[in-house]
Protein backbone atom coordinates (compact mmCIF):
# COMPACT_ATOMS: atom_id res chain seq x y z
CA UNK A 1 0.00 0.00 0.00
CA UNK A 2 2.81 2.80 1.15
CA UNK A 3 4.76 1.92 -1.96
CA UNK A 4 1.57 2.18 -3.95
CA UNK A 5 1.34 5.81 -3.08
CA UNK A 6 4.93 6.44 -3.29
CA UNK A 7 4.71 5.14 -6.52
CA UNK A 8 1.83 7.37 -7.53
CA UNK A 9 3.26 10.30 -6.17
CA UNK A 10 6.80 10.32 -7.97
CA UNK A 11 4.85 9.88 -11.19
CA UNK A 12 3.06 12.60 -10.48
CA UNK A 13 6.24 14.59 -9.79
CA UNK A 14 7.94 13.92 -13.13
CA UNK A 15 4.15 14.57 -14.58
CA UNK A 16 4.42 18.18 -13.32
CA UNK A 17 7.98 18.24 -14.38
CA UNK A 18 7.37 16.94 -17.65
CA UNK A 19 4.54 19.48 -18.23
CA UNK A 20 6.34 22.59 -17.11
CA UNK A 21 9.92 21.53 -18.68
CA UNK A 22 10.28 24.07 -21.89
CA UNK A 23 12.89 25.06 -24.14
CA UNK A 24 14.27 28.80 -25.13
CA UNK A 25 16.17 28.21 -28.78
CA UNK A 26 17.73 31.53 -29.02
CA UNK A 27 19.72 33.89 -30.47
CA UNK A 28 19.43 31.50 -33.73
CA UNK A 29 18.51 32.47 -37.40
CA UNK A 30 14.95 31.16 -37.84
CA UNK A 31 14.87 29.34 -41.71
CA UNK A 32 10.65 28.91 -42.37
CA UNK A 33 9.65 28.37 -45.06
CA UNK A 34 7.11 31.46 -45.00
CA UNK A 35 8.95 33.46 -44.77
CA UNK A 36 12.09 32.68 -46.72
CA UNK A 37 12.66 36.57 -47.57
CA UNK A 38 13.49 37.63 -44.50
CA UNK A 39 15.69 35.43 -42.42
CA UNK A 40 15.79 36.89 -39.05
CA UNK A 41 17.23 35.71 -35.39
CA UNK A 42 14.91 34.73 -33.28
CA UNK A 43 13.96 32.84 -30.44
CA UNK A 44 11.56 29.70 -30.16
CA UNK A 45 9.95 28.52 -27.12
CA UNK A 46 8.86 24.86 -26.85
CA UNK A 47 6.74 23.56 -24.45
CA UNK A 48 5.77 19.83 -23.95
CA UNK A 49 5.41 18.49 -27.81
CA UNK A 50 4.49 21.70 -29.16
CA UNK A 51 6.38 25.02 -30.04
CA UNK A 52 4.60 27.80 -28.07
CA UNK A 53 5.78 31.13 -28.96
CA UNK A 54 8.41 32.47 -32.01
CA UNK A 55 9.62 35.69 -31.73
CA UNK A 56 11.78 37.41 -34.45
CA UNK A 57 14.42 40.05 -33.42
CA UNK A 58 17.99 39.50 -31.14
CA UNK A 59 18.48 39.65 -27.34
CA UNK A 60 14.86 38.56 -26.35
CA UNK A 61 14.98 36.99 -22.40
CA UNK A 62 14.41 33.74 -21.61
CA UNK A 63 11.06 32.55 -20.22
CA UNK A 64 11.74 31.56 -16.20
CA UNK A 65 12.68 28.14 -15.64
CA UNK A 66 12.94 26.92 -19.38
CA UNK A 67 16.32 25.76 -20.55
CA UNK A 68 18.48 27.92 -22.65
CA UNK A 69 20.01 26.72 -26.36
CA UNK A 70 22.00 29.19 -27.43
CA UNK A 71 21.50 28.71 -31.33
CA UNK A 72 24.56 31.54 -32.21
CA UNK A 73 25.64 31.54 -35.72
CA UNK A 74 23.32 28.39 -36.51
CA UNK A 75 19.85 27.73 -38.50
CA UNK A 76 16.62 26.79 -37.17
CA UNK A 77 14.45 24.56 -39.57
CA UNK A 78 11.17 22.54 -39.28
CA UNK A 79 11.47 19.24 -39.20
CA UNK A 80 12.10 17.81 -43.01
CA UNK A 81 9.35 15.76 -44.41
CA UNK A 82 9.83 12.67 -46.45
CA UNK A 83 6.51 12.15 -48.07
CA UNK A 84 7.34 8.48 -49.79
CA UNK A 85 8.86 5.35 -47.71
CA UNK A 86 8.38 2.08 -46.84
CA UNK A 87 8.74 1.16 -43.25
CA UNK A 88 8.22 -2.76 -44.24
CA UNK A 89 10.89 -3.65 -46.42
CA UNK A 90 14.81 -3.72 -45.41
CA UNK A 91 17.03 -2.05 -48.33
CA UNK A 92 19.78 -4.68 -49.73
CA UNK A 93 17.31 -7.60 -48.46
CA UNK A 94 14.68 -9.82 -50.13
CA UNK A 95 11.73 -10.49 -47.69
CA UNK A 96 12.99 -13.83 -47.59
CA UNK A 97 16.33 -12.79 -46.37
CA UNK A 98 14.76 -10.66 -43.66
CA UNK A 99 12.65 -13.82 -42.68
CA UNK A 100 15.78 -16.29 -42.81
CA UNK A 101 18.03 -13.28 -40.60
CA UNK A 102 15.86 -12.20 -37.87
CA UNK A 103 18.13 -10.55 -35.83
CA UNK A 104 19.91 -8.65 -38.34
CA UNK A 105 16.21 -7.65 -39.44
CA UNK A 106 15.55 -6.75 -35.85
CA UNK A 107 18.67 -4.68 -35.19
CA UNK A 108 17.95 -2.65 -38.44
CA UNK A 109 14.35 -1.48 -37.49
CA UNK A 110 15.83 -0.26 -34.28
CA UNK A 111 17.58 1.86 -35.53
CA UNK A 112 15.41 2.89 -38.90
CA UNK A 113 13.59 5.71 -36.68
CA UNK A 114 16.64 7.10 -35.86
CA UNK A 115 18.75 6.71 -39.51
CA UNK A 116 15.84 8.85 -40.47
CA UNK A 117 16.11 11.65 -37.61
CA UNK A 118 19.88 11.47 -38.05
CA UNK A 119 19.25 13.23 -41.87
CA UNK A 120 16.63 15.24 -40.13
CA UNK A 121 13.77 13.80 -41.34
CA UNK A 122 11.28 13.85 -38.47
CA UNK A 123 8.08 13.35 -40.57
CA UNK A 124 7.58 11.02 -42.89
CA UNK A 125 4.64 8.90 -44.65
CA UNK A 126 4.27 5.53 -45.86
CA UNK A 127 2.56 4.73 -48.78
CA UNK A 128 1.64 1.26 -48.58
CA UNK A 129 1.04 0.20 -44.78
CA UNK A 130 0.73 -3.23 -45.60
CA UNK A 131 1.93 -4.12 -41.98
CA UNK A 132 0.85 -1.68 -39.81
CA UNK A 133 2.72 -3.82 -36.55
CA UNK A 134 6.08 -2.65 -38.48
CA UNK A 135 4.80 0.83 -38.37
CA UNK A 136 3.16 0.37 -34.76
CA UNK A 137 6.89 -0.76 -34.02
CA UNK A 138 8.51 2.25 -35.45
CA UNK A 139 5.76 4.25 -33.26
CA UNK A 140 7.00 2.64 -30.28
CA UNK A 141 10.48 3.47 -30.44
CA UNK A 142 11.35 5.88 -27.98
CA UNK A 143 12.48 8.39 -30.43
CA UNK A 144 11.26 7.98 -34.03
CA UNK A 145 9.82 10.38 -36.94
CA UNK A 146 6.14 11.05 -36.19
CA UNK A 147 4.70 8.62 -39.26
CA UNK A 148 2.22 9.21 -41.50
CA UNK A 149 0.44 6.60 -44.09
CA UNK A 150 -1.48 5.65 -47.12
CA UNK A 151 -3.01 2.35 -45.68
CA UNK A 152 -3.19 -0.64 -47.53
CA UNK A 153 -2.33 0.13 -51.18
CA UNK A 154 -5.43 0.42 -53.47
CA UNK A 155 -4.38 -1.91 -56.04
CA UNK A 156 -6.11 -3.28 -59.09
CA UNK A 157 -6.80 -6.88 -59.80
CA UNK A 158 -3.98 -8.82 -60.57
CA UNK A 159 -2.06 -5.32 -61.69
CA UNK A 160 1.11 -3.91 -60.54
CA UNK A 161 2.29 -4.77 -57.54
CA UNK A 162 0.31 -7.50 -56.50
CA UNK A 163 1.29 -9.78 -59.53
CA UNK A 164 4.76 -9.72 -58.05
CA UNK A 165 3.30 -12.39 -55.73
CA UNK A 166 1.93 -15.67 -57.13
CA UNK A 167 -2.03 -15.74 -57.26
CA UNK A 168 -2.63 -17.73 -54.27
CA UNK A 169 -1.27 -15.40 -52.07
CA UNK A 170 -1.45 -11.68 -53.84
CA UNK A 171 -5.26 -11.45 -53.11
CA UNK A 172 -4.06 -12.16 -49.14
CA UNK A 173 -1.27 -9.43 -49.17
CA UNK A 174 -2.90 -7.00 -50.99
CA UNK A 175 -6.47 -7.35 -49.95
CA UNK A 176 -7.26 -3.57 -50.54
CA UNK A 177 -8.24 -4.58 -54.27
CA UNK A 178 -10.38 -3.42 -56.83
CA UNK A 179 -12.28 -5.87 -58.52
CA UNK A 180 -12.30 -6.00 -62.49
CA UNK A 181 -15.11 -8.46 -63.81
CA UNK A 182 -13.17 -8.86 -67.11
CA UNK A 183 -11.03 -10.78 -64.90
CA UNK A 184 -13.02 -12.71 -62.97
CA UNK A 185 -12.42 -15.92 -63.71
CA UNK A 186 -8.37 -15.10 -61.83
CA UNK A 187 -9.97 -13.97 -59.15
CA UNK A 188 -10.86 -16.61 -56.01
CA UNK A 189 -14.97 -16.78 -55.66
CA UNK A 190 -14.66 -16.30 -52.18
CA UNK A 191 -14.09 -12.30 -53.44
CA UNK A 192 -17.10 -10.71 -53.99
CA UNK A 193 -17.40 -7.86 -56.85
CA UNK A 194 -19.75 -5.67 -54.35
CA UNK A 195 -16.88 -5.76 -51.75
CA UNK A 196 -13.63 -4.29 -53.84
CA UNK A 197 -15.42 -1.58 -55.33
CA UNK A 198 -13.55 1.58 -55.18
CA UNK A 199 -15.66 3.76 -53.35
CA UNK A 200 -15.15 0.18 -50.61
CA UNK A 201 -11.48 0.08 -50.81
CA UNK A 202 -10.86 4.06 -50.01
CA UNK A 203 -13.46 4.09 -47.65
CA UNK A 204 -10.88 0.82 -45.88
CA UNK A 205 -8.32 3.09 -46.03
CA UNK A 206 -10.26 5.57 -44.46
CA UNK A 207 -11.24 3.40 -41.67
CA UNK A 208 -7.82 2.46 -40.73
CA UNK A 209 -6.45 6.12 -39.77
CA UNK A 210 -4.81 6.63 -42.81
CA UNK A 211 -4.06 10.49 -44.79
CA UNK A 212 -3.84 9.50 -48.48
CA UNK A 213 -4.82 6.25 -50.84
CA UNK A 214 -1.95 5.16 -52.90
CA UNK A 215 -3.04 3.79 -56.30
CA UNK A 216 -1.03 2.84 -59.67
CA UNK A 217 -0.66 2.62 -63.18
CA UNK A 218 1.96 0.75 -64.04
CA UNK A 219 1.92 -1.65 -66.93
CA UNK A 220 4.99 -3.49 -65.31
CA UNK A 221 8.73 -4.13 -66.05
CA UNK A 222 11.02 -6.76 -66.76
CA UNK A 223 9.57 -10.94 -67.62
CA UNK A 224 6.04 -8.51 -66.53
CA UNK A 225 5.55 -5.96 -68.83
CA UNK A 226 1.48 -6.43 -69.76
CA UNK A 227 -0.57 -6.11 -66.39
CA UNK A 228 -4.04 -4.97 -66.38
CA UNK A 229 -4.57 -1.14 -65.05
CA UNK A 230 -7.36 0.99 -63.95
CA UNK A 231 -9.36 2.17 -66.75
CA UNK A 232 -10.24 6.04 -65.96
CA UNK A 233 -13.58 5.76 -65.30
CA UNK A 234 -12.53 3.39 -62.52
CA UNK A 235 -10.13 5.48 -61.88
CA UNK A 236 -12.52 8.49 -61.33
CA UNK A 237 -14.90 6.47 -59.26
CA UNK A 238 -11.41 6.40 -57.08
CA UNK A 239 -10.94 10.05 -57.66
CA UNK A 240 -14.65 11.22 -56.21
CA UNK A 241 -14.05 8.68 -53.43
CA UNK A 242 -11.31 10.01 -51.96
CA UNK A 243 -12.50 13.51 -52.11
CA UNK A 244 -15.69 12.30 -49.94
CA UNK A 245 -12.90 10.24 -47.58
CA UNK A 246 -10.93 13.53 -47.43
CA UNK A 247 -7.53 11.68 -48.42
CA UNK A 248 -4.86 12.82 -50.95
CA UNK A 249 -4.94 10.67 -53.87
CA UNK A 250 -1.53 9.64 -54.47
CA UNK A 251 -0.81 7.81 -57.87
CA UNK A 252 2.26 5.70 -58.85
CA UNK A 253 3.64 5.82 -62.03
CA UNK A 254 6.76 6.87 -63.89
CA UNK A 255 5.86 6.78 -67.51
CA UNK A 256 4.57 9.75 -69.41
CA UNK A 257 1.44 7.61 -70.19
CA UNK A 258 0.88 6.83 -66.58
CA UNK A 259 1.37 10.21 -65.67
CA UNK A 260 -0.98 11.53 -68.15
CA UNK A 261 -3.50 9.23 -67.25
CA UNK A 262 -3.66 10.27 -64.02
CA UNK A 263 -3.52 14.13 -64.39
CA UNK A 264 -6.72 13.51 -66.37
CA UNK A 265 -8.12 11.60 -63.55
CA UNK A 266 -7.40 14.39 -61.31
CA UNK A 267 -4.91 13.03 -59.20
CA UNK A 268 -2.92 14.88 -56.30
CA UNK A 269 -0.06 13.99 -55.71
CA UNK A 270 2.24 11.80 -58.40
CA UNK A 271 4.36 9.24 -56.49
CA UNK A 272 7.07 9.18 -59.24
CA UNK A 273 9.44 11.32 -62.05
CA UNK A 274 9.14 10.40 -65.33
CA UNK A 275 12.32 8.98 -66.97
CA UNK A 276 10.15 6.09 -69.47
CA UNK A 277 8.89 8.56 -72.26
CA UNK A 278 7.34 5.21 -73.93
CA UNK A 279 6.80 6.17 -77.69
CA UNK A 280 9.26 9.37 -77.31
CA UNK A 281 11.96 7.38 -75.63
CA UNK A 282 14.61 7.92 -78.52
CA UNK A 283 13.95 12.18 -78.46
CA UNK A 284 17.36 13.67 -76.92
CA UNK A 285 15.41 17.29 -75.66
CA UNK A 286 12.08 17.02 -74.07
CA UNK A 287 9.18 16.88 -76.19
CA UNK A 288 6.91 19.44 -76.79
CA UNK A 289 4.12 16.87 -75.92
CA UNK A 290 5.77 15.96 -72.66
CA UNK A 291 6.34 19.78 -71.77
CA UNK A 292 2.32 20.20 -72.33
CA UNK A 293 1.78 17.59 -69.84
CA UNK A 294 4.07 18.97 -67.32
CA UNK A 295 2.90 22.48 -67.53
CA UNK A 296 -0.76 20.90 -66.46
CA UNK A 297 1.34 19.54 -63.60
CA UNK A 298 2.68 23.41 -62.29
CA UNK A 299 -0.34 24.54 -63.19
CA UNK A 300 -2.71 22.75 -61.15
CA UNK A 301 -0.05 22.51 -58.10
CA UNK A 302 0.03 19.02 -58.66
CA UNK A 303 2.65 17.47 -56.02
CA UNK A 304 5.44 15.71 -57.41
CA UNK A 305 7.64 13.56 -55.80
CA UNK A 306 11.22 13.52 -58.63
CA UNK A 307 12.00 9.83 -56.48
CA UNK A 308 15.15 10.69 -58.34
CA UNK A 309 17.01 7.80 -56.19
CA UNK A 310 14.90 5.25 -57.53
CA UNK A 311 17.47 4.67 -60.46
CA UNK A 312 20.63 6.09 -58.56
CA UNK A 313 19.64 3.87 -55.67
CA UNK A 314 20.37 0.77 -58.16
CA UNK A 315 23.56 2.04 -59.35
CA UNK A 316 25.03 2.06 -56.28
CA UNK A 317 25.45 -1.96 -57.08
CA UNK A 318 27.94 -0.94 -60.23
CA UNK A 319 29.67 1.95 -58.07
CA UNK A 320 31.92 -0.13 -55.31
CA UNK A 321 32.93 2.28 -53.36
CA UNK A 322 29.27 3.33 -52.08
CA UNK A 323 29.45 1.00 -49.13
CA UNK A 324 32.37 2.45 -47.91
CA UNK A 325 30.72 5.61 -47.59
CA UNK A 326 32.01 5.95 -43.68
CA UNK A 327 28.58 7.30 -42.74
CA UNK A 328 27.11 3.88 -43.43
CA UNK A 329 28.32 2.72 -39.96
CA UNK A 330 26.01 5.33 -38.68
CA UNK A 331 23.03 4.31 -39.99
CA UNK A 332 23.02 0.56 -40.62
CA UNK A 333 24.23 -1.97 -37.83
CA UNK A 334 27.42 -3.64 -38.23
CA UNK A 335 26.05 -7.11 -38.90
CA UNK A 336 23.94 -5.97 -41.82
CA UNK A 337 26.88 -3.55 -43.33
CA UNK A 338 28.88 -6.56 -42.72
CA UNK A 339 26.54 -9.23 -44.63
CA UNK A 340 26.11 -6.04 -47.08
CA UNK A 341 29.62 -6.25 -48.55
CA UNK A 342 29.62 -10.35 -48.66
CA UNK A 343 28.29 -12.30 -51.99
CA UNK A 344 25.22 -12.99 -51.13
CA UNK A 345 24.80 -9.56 -49.68
CA UNK A 346 25.38 -8.51 -53.27
CA UNK A 347 22.27 -11.07 -54.69
CA UNK A 348 20.25 -7.66 -56.18
CA UNK A 349 23.26 -6.85 -58.22
CA UNK A 350 22.53 -10.28 -60.68
CA UNK A 351 18.84 -9.22 -60.60
CA UNK A 352 19.62 -5.59 -61.94
CA UNK A 353 22.66 -6.70 -64.58
CA UNK A 354 23.49 -10.01 -64.90
CA UNK A 355 26.06 -10.55 -67.40
CA UNK A 356 27.22 -6.79 -67.55
CA UNK A 357 30.58 -4.99 -65.80
CA UNK A 358 29.35 -1.80 -64.04
CA UNK A 359 30.36 0.10 -66.41
CA UNK A 360 28.00 -1.17 -68.81
CA UNK A 361 25.55 -1.12 -66.41
CA UNK A 362 26.23 2.24 -65.44
CA UNK A 363 25.51 3.05 -68.72
CA UNK A 364 22.81 1.47 -69.41
CA UNK A 365 21.29 3.83 -66.59
CA UNK A 366 22.57 6.73 -68.42
CA UNK A 367 19.38 7.93 -70.65
CA UNK A 368 16.87 7.27 -68.02
CA UNK A 369 18.69 9.17 -65.52
CA UNK A 370 18.59 11.86 -68.05
CA UNK A 371 15.32 12.23 -69.08
CA UNK A 372 13.98 12.40 -65.02
CA UNK A 373 16.91 15.17 -64.83
CA UNK A 374 14.76 17.05 -67.87
CA UNK A 375 12.06 16.63 -66.71
CA UNK A 376 12.73 17.66 -63.08
CA UNK A 377 14.83 20.99 -64.40
CA UNK A 378 11.96 22.10 -66.68
CA UNK A 379 9.56 21.71 -63.94
CA UNK A 380 11.71 23.66 -61.79
CA UNK A 381 11.99 26.34 -64.21
CA UNK A 382 7.80 26.63 -63.94
CA UNK A 383 8.07 26.71 -60.16
CA UNK A 384 5.90 23.59 -59.90
CA UNK A 385 4.80 21.74 -56.56
CA UNK A 386 7.55 19.70 -56.09
CA UNK A 387 7.16 17.38 -52.62
CA UNK A 388 10.01 15.96 -51.32
CA UNK A 389 9.74 12.18 -51.51
CA UNK A 390 12.51 9.00 -51.75
CA UNK A 391 10.59 5.81 -51.74
CA UNK A 392 12.95 4.73 -49.42
CA UNK A 393 13.84 1.81 -49.93
CA UNK A 394 11.92 1.50 -53.57
CA UNK A 395 13.33 -1.85 -54.49
CA UNK A 396 15.78 -4.11 -52.68
CA UNK A 397 18.43 -1.97 -53.69
CA UNK A 398 21.59 -1.24 -50.37
CA UNK A 399 20.75 2.23 -52.53
CA UNK A 400 18.18 3.71 -50.73
CA UNK A 401 19.22 3.93 -47.26
CA UNK A 402 16.82 5.55 -44.69
CA UNK A 403 17.93 8.84 -44.13
CA UNK A 404 21.27 9.13 -46.25
CA UNK A 405 18.46 8.89 -49.07
CA UNK A 406 17.05 11.60 -48.58
CA UNK A 407 20.52 13.72 -48.45
CA UNK A 408 21.77 11.96 -51.55
CA UNK A 409 17.82 13.15 -53.03
CA UNK A 410 18.57 16.30 -52.34
CA UNK A 411 21.43 16.29 -54.04
CA UNK A 412 20.10 14.96 -56.90
CA UNK A 413 17.51 17.67 -56.95
CA UNK A 414 19.59 20.70 -56.65
CA UNK A 415 21.80 18.63 -59.32
CA UNK A 416 18.99 18.60 -61.52
CA UNK A 417 17.92 22.33 -61.27
CA UNK A 418 15.72 22.66 -58.05
CA UNK A 419 17.34 25.91 -56.03
CA UNK A 420 17.82 25.62 -52.99
CA UNK A 421 15.08 27.52 -51.79
CA UNK A 422 12.64 25.44 -53.84
CA UNK A 423 14.21 22.19 -52.14
CA UNK A 424 14.00 23.37 -49.13
CA UNK A 425 10.07 24.04 -49.54
CA UNK A 426 9.91 20.84 -50.95
CA UNK A 427 10.86 19.03 -48.27
CA UNK A 428 8.88 21.58 -45.51
CA UNK A 429 5.73 23.61 -46.16
CA UNK A 430 4.89 22.10 -49.87
CA UNK A 431 5.03 18.46 -48.02
CA UNK A 432 3.21 19.64 -45.66
CA UNK A 433 0.27 21.62 -47.66
CA UNK A 434 -0.13 19.35 -49.63
CA UNK A 435 -0.25 16.52 -47.49
CA UNK A 436 -3.24 18.11 -45.31
CA UNK A 437 -0.58 17.87 -42.33
CA UNK A 438 0.13 21.42 -42.20
CA UNK A 439 -1.78 22.64 -39.19
CA UNK A 440 0.62 20.38 -37.36
CA UNK A 441 4.02 20.90 -39.21
CA UNK A 442 6.20 22.53 -41.83
CA UNK A 443 7.11 25.90 -41.15
CA UNK A 444 8.28 27.54 -37.47
CA UNK A 445 5.64 28.64 -35.80
CA UNK A 446 3.70 28.65 -32.54
CA UNK A 447 1.03 25.82 -32.22
CA UNK A 448 2.82 23.42 -34.42
CA UNK A 449 4.62 20.16 -33.36
CA UNK A 450 7.98 21.40 -32.12
CA UNK A 451 9.62 19.18 -35.07
CA UNK A 452 12.87 21.26 -35.42
CA UNK A 453 16.21 21.05 -37.04
CA UNK A 454 19.44 22.80 -35.73
CA UNK A 455 22.13 23.51 -38.60
CA UNK A 456 25.21 24.59 -38.76
CA UNK A 457 25.51 25.82 -42.25
CA UNK A 458 22.01 27.73 -44.40
CA UNK A 459 19.83 25.33 -45.89
CA UNK A 460 19.65 28.46 -48.24
CA UNK A 461 23.30 28.83 -48.94
CA UNK A 462 24.72 25.22 -49.54
CA UNK A 463 22.80 21.86 -49.97
CA UNK A 464 25.40 20.85 -47.30
CA UNK A 465 23.28 22.59 -44.65
CA UNK A 466 21.51 18.96 -44.42
CA UNK A 467 24.42 17.18 -43.47
CA UNK A 468 25.53 19.87 -40.92
CA UNK A 469 23.01 19.06 -38.50
CA UNK A 470 23.85 19.64 -34.59
CA UNK A 471 20.80 18.60 -33.08
CA UNK A 472 16.91 17.60 -33.59
CA UNK A 473 13.81 17.83 -31.84
CA UNK A 474 11.05 15.95 -32.79
CA UNK A 475 7.82 16.00 -30.37
CA UNK A 476 10.09 18.88 -28.12
CA UNK A 477 12.14 15.59 -27.52
CA UNK A 478 15.70 17.13 -28.00
CA UNK A 479 18.40 14.51 -30.05
CA UNK A 480 22.07 15.65 -30.22
CA UNK A 481 22.85 14.29 -34.07
CA UNK A 482 25.47 11.85 -32.60
CA UNK A 483 23.38 9.80 -30.16
CA UNK A 484 20.94 9.01 -33.17
CA UNK A 485 24.16 6.71 -34.82
CA UNK A 486 24.09 3.29 -34.39
CA UNK A 487 24.62 2.45 -31.17
CA UNK A 488 28.13 0.22 -30.58
ZN1 LIG B 1 7.10 3.55 -53.32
Amino acid sequence: MKTTRILASLSLLFCAQAWAAQTWITNVKLVSPEKLDRIETGSVLIEDERIVRVERGAGKKAPAGARRIDGKGQYLTPGLIDSHVHLFSIPGMSFEQADQKKPMAAEYFAQLPRSFLYYGYTTVIDLAAVDRQLINRVKAAPLHPDVYDCGAPLVFANGYPASYLPPETRFEMFSNFIYDPAQADQIPARFKPEDYTPAKGVARVKADGAICVKTHFEHGFGTMHNLPVMSPAVYAEVRAAASKEGLVLVTHGNSFEAQTFAVNGGVDVLAHGMWNWGRMDKEKELPAEIKQLLDKIAERRIGFQATMQVLNGMNAYFEPAYLNNPVLAKLLPPSMLAWLKTPEGQWFRQELAENETDAEALKGMEVPLRRQRQVVAYLAGKDANFVFGTDTPSSPTYGNIPGLNGYLEMQDLHNAGLSLAQLFKAATINNARTFRIDAQVGTIEAGKVANLVLMKMSPLDDIRAYDSIDTVWVRGKQAARGSLEVKP
